[in-house]
């Protein structure tokens, strides 16, 4: 028989988790399942500097610290990956692959993962040089070289935020012409702090024993390579929802992003999405931790509904 609770939360991320916290404070019972250790992204994270209430904590720090707080009232963290869920109206069905759960209420905060390059010295030098998120990672580069590497609204968008910190942003990319908007172009071209390489690719991360001092490129129409120093490399060639055992509840938009109305709720009832797997513009902790706690507090107001 499937094990049942009140509330079943899909990823233990720091949205997961502070909803778990809401929803388990309000004396619901809560599992919170995760593919992984709980944390989420938390735990590829060095050093945190922008969540309230610390100077500087260090990513698997926050992420026990969050999690000591979640389960105080009761809620279980449970590991599977989680492959299907049904709607059955007043309750859902949780298939993991090795499981299978029974809820009331369903919260999905299974994040979103950065598309990788795939090149030497990426991993390596990853939170030593290697960034994909400019509002996490820019305020390490101030006065400082760094190359973005990518050419849609992301790419250009972060490229313009670092040109406010760091000394120089080169944006390398592969075509000889930016996928962004024209606005976000037009602003990236009149920035002087803000160089292009054009029809080049990245073939390699390079640094010394400790981080990143740049990147050796490669022309595609020239096959010439060269080395651009820099002690930042921004990627941004694409992001990923975590949602593709979702798809077929038909509570995503063409590229797989959860919509949600701002209570959380997506167009079933009884199935919220919090944090970076919703459609939004700002993915960040706070975020995350902030839609973690109205779905929390979401569910308890559904369920009571139910009765
Ligand atoms: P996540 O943290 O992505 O957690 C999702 C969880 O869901 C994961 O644990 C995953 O294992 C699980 N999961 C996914 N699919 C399934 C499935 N099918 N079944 C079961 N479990 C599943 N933000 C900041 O505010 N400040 C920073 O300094 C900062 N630095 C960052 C540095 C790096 C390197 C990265 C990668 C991100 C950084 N971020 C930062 C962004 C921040 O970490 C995310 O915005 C935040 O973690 C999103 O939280 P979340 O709860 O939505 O999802």
């Amino acid at each position: 028989m499937a094990r049942e609770y009140d509330v079943i939360v899909i990823g233990a991320g720091p949205g997961g988790m502070t909803s778990a916290l809401y929803a388990s404070r309000a004396n619901l019972s809560v599992l919170m399942l995760d593919r992984g250790i709980y944390g989420g992204q938390m735990n590829n994270t060095a050093e945190i500097e922008n969540y309230p209430g610390y100077s500087s904590i260090l990513g698997p720090d926050l992420a026990q610290n969050m999690y000591d707080g979640a389960t105080q009232f009761g809620a279980e963290y449970g590991y599977g990956t989680v492959e299907a869920i049904e709607d059955h109206g007043s309750y859902k069905t949780v298939k993991t692959d090795s499981e299978t759960y029974q809820a009331k209420a369903v919260i999905l905060a299974t994040g979103s993962e950065y598309k990788k390059l795939g090149v030497t010295g990426e991993e390596e030098f990853g939170g030593r040089g290697v960034s994909y998120c400019a509002v996490c990672d820019g305020a390490f580069f101030k006065n400082r070289e760094v190359i973005v590497v990518g050419g849609g609204d992301s790419a250009i968008e972060e490229g313009t935020y670092l040109a406010k910190i760091a000394s120089k942003v080169t944006v390398v990319h592969r075509r000889d012409k930016l996928r962004a908007q024209k606005v976000i172009q037009d602003r990236a071209f009149a920035n002087d702090k803000i160089d292009f390489v054009w029809n080049t690719s990245v073939e390699e991360i390079i640094g010394d024993d400790m981080k990143v001092t740049g990147v050796k490129v490669i022309n595609n129409e020239t096959n010439e390579e060269k080395v651009i120093d820099a002690s930042g490399v921004f990627i941004y060639i694409g992001i990923l929802p975590m949602t593709e055992s979702f798809r077929d509840l038909g509570i995503t938009d063409e590229d797989g992003w959860i919509l949600t109305n701002d209570k959380m709720e997506t167009k079933v009832p009884g199935i919220y999405a919090i944090g970076d797997v919703r459609k939004k513009d700002l993915r960040q902790i706070t975020t995350a931790v902030g839609e973690g706690g109205l779905a929390g507090q979401g569910v308890f107001n559904y369920i009571e509904s139910l009765n």
